[in-house]
């Protein structure tokens, strides 16, 4: 049955004043599924006065209560899962498995915001005479990309609702499920009217309108640093706080003293989730030169025996690309490297048929100045470099203008330290590539963004601390 996802302002679902639709795509197929509505100045207009109307109401509430409608939102989501995921992996492309585990993840991080609200929310006292009583900021507008729109709109809006913001979110038009789920369950858990609204339609027209409003006192965007940039210079005519979390270039150390097969299938099994478009996997592996061969054996054994499909067919282990546009991309940065030299172990071009289908592929030998070492690939694609010594690895690691994760397999303590103290990076994670988790504080640095997602941290990003002297 073809889909019809409307828009949802000051309480109700609708399709949008001038009834403008956008085709949403089966990217396995290239078939289409049904459309999504598109939000008209009236729309947006409608949803800035629902926000800002609902706005003293909920922040007056006891943080208790709102985490209570987060916790009953959680238990809703849970109950739908199955069909929340089948959609997600329908228009995505990602797998039924894979969207699963998001949503189990979206799950975990209503839940968490809404168990810890009040003590999130509580007064801080400095001493016997001075507190910090946190304060809801005002209206928020979110904006979410299509790779992981079920956890990364959980996310957008549990801090923000915990803190005592109203949200105005806009999701993304290619992943439009995961927000219309998120904003029903929230709504049918007790969400007044206002509280939570959600546009779809054209990204630049409605962020302009939404950040040139008064009302709206922060932003949130996860997507491209271009975008981010973009939203950055808005914000900064009316001073709103911005949280950006933006793209990233991930490296991997690969040292002799580890595990290789374990530490090739860790790499493997992260890095091609969602067909590599992720902004924390890894998209340079940098290996000691001593085990560099046998290491590059294990992972192109690993990645050649990935099965690419249908993300609806159980016996696929990793599904289309999300869009044409991730296609082109992928042409783009692999010819410019293999033009400058490098070599292509695996993948390197797509196979015919319809569907966004990229293999996973393998790069050595890129050189230098080749483009797929500088800007964010965000596809299932690997450059593999060798190191002589571990300062040249953190070298290497700290190349680019990112700075959002990092890995490294490594037995050597010594090396742990070097790692953590040089790698200029917001996360470090040895051994392990481990994805993000709703109760610790998560940040990129330089074209990665600023701001914090999850935890104590992401929930203050919507909140002042107001200094009581009593
Ligand atoms: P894009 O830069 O056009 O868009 C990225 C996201 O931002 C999309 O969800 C889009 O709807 C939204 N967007 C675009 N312009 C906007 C605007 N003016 N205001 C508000 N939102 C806007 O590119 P794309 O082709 O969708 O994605 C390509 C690149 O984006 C990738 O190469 C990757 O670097 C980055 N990206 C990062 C993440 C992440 O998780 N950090 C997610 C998706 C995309």
């Amino acid at each position: 049955m073809a889909r019809n996802h409307l828009l949802f302002v000051g309480g109700d679902w609708r399709p949008g004043a001038r009834g403008h639709r956008l085709d949403l795509i089966d990217p396995a197929t290239e078939r289409g599924i049904g459309q999504v509505a598109c939000a008209a100045p009236d729309d947006i207009d409608d949803a800035l006065a629902a926000a800002a109307g609902a706005l003293d109401a909920w922040r007056a509430r006891a943080p208790d209560d709102r985490g209570r409608i987060l916790l009953d939102a959680a238990d809703l989501l849970d109950a739908r899962l199955d069909a929340a995921a089948a959609d997600l992996s329908e228009e995505q492309g990602k797998t039924v498995a894979e969207a699963r585990g998001e949503y189990a993840r979206a799950v975990e991080t209503l839940q968490w915001y809404g168990a810890n609200a009040a003590d999130l929310c509580a007064p801080v006292a400095l001493d016997r005479s001075r507190t910090l009583v946190p304060s809801a900021v005002g209206v928020v507008a979110a904006f979410t990309p299509w790779n992981y729109p079920a956890v990364l709109n959980a996310r957008k809006l549990a801090a923000p609702l915990v803190a005592g913001c109203t949200v105005i979110l806009k999701a993304a038009e290619e992943a439009p499920s995961a927000g219309c789920h998120l904003v029903e369950v929230l709504h049918e858990a007790g969400a007044p009217a206002g509280v939570v609204n959600l546009l779809f339609g054209d990204p630049p027209e409605i962020s302009r309108r939404l950040v040139a409003s008064a009302a709206v006192k922060a932003l949130t965007f996860t997507g491209s640093t271009r975008v981010g940039k973009q939203l950055a210079a808005l914000a900064a005519a009316n001073l709103q706080r911005c949280v950006l979390e933006l793209g990233g270039h991930s490296p991997v150390i690969v040292c002799a003293d580890t595990d290789l097969p374990a530490a090739a299938r860790a790499i493997c099994d992260y890095k091609f989730e969602c067909a590599g478009q992720s902004c924390n996997a890894p998209s340079r592996v940098i290996v000691e030169a001593t085990v560099y061969e046998r290491f590059l054996e294990h992972l192109v054994a690993m990645a050649g025996a990935i099965r690419v499909g249908d993300g609806r067919d159980p016996a696929t282990d990793m599904g289309p690309m999300a869009n044409a546009r991730r296609i082109e991309a992928m042409r783009a940065l692999i010819g410019d490297a293999v033009d400058r030299g490098a070599n292509v172990l695996i993948g390197g071009a797509e196979p015919a048929g319809p569907g966004f289908f990229w293999p996973p592929t393998i790069l050595t030998d890129v050189p230098a100045d080749a483009r797929i070492l500088r800007e964010e690939p965000f596809g299932p694609v690997l450059a593999v470099s060798r190191f002589e010594d571990f300062d040249d690895a953190i070298r290497q690691a700290n190349t680019t203008d990112y700075g959002l994760a990092s890995y490294v397999f490594t037995a050597s303590r010594d090396r742990r330290a070097q790692a953590t103290a040089g790698l200029a990076v917001g996360s470090v994670s040895f051994n392990r590539l481990k994805g993000i988790a709703a109760d610790a504080p998560n940040c990129g640095i330089d074209d990665s963004g600023y701001g914090y997602e999850g935890g104590m941290e992401g929930l203050r990003e919507f909140q002042y601390l107001k200094l009581v002297n009593h």
